[in-house]
């Protein structure tokens, strides 16, 4: 069972106390950008087998919004941390690291949408 610790409040909670949201550090399109970039940040979601960044939110507690970084094959938790952090602090790029030596952070760099050919335009 995925056990994760709330950075909000403090309190170890497993994932029935919890609700899932998706990849974290996603990064947000606005007005002006094309169809592609759109449909690259609401459906493109990466799903690897191994590090992966997530929102969580502790449902039946705080009712916070916060991100953990786990492995998705083993549940392994690197940490947990605040939601309003644009990256992964330090400290748990430093813990993945030591348990990952091979791990290289390309999931959470910005993802570019592919431009697509578009033949009338
Ligand atoms: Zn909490």
């Amino acid at each position: 069972m995925l056990t994760l610790t709330c950075p909000c409040c403090g309190i170890t909670a497993d994932e029935t106390e919890l609700h899932p949201g998706g990849e974290a550090h996603l990064k947000r399109v606005g007005p002006g950008s094309s169809a592609e970039a759109f449909e690259t940040y609401l459906f493109a979601r990466s799903n690897p087998k191994g590090v992966h960044f997530e929102r969580w939110r502790h449902a039946y507690g705080c009712g916070k919004w916060f991100l953990a970084a786990r492995c998705t094959a083993t549940l392994e938790v690197f940490g947990t941390y605040l939601a309003q952090n644009a990256a992964p602090p330090p400290e748990i790029l430093a813990a993945i690291r030591a348990r990952r030596p091979d791990w290289t952070p390309t999931a959470i760099a910005p993802r570019d949408p592919e431009p697509a050919e578009r033949p009338n335009e």
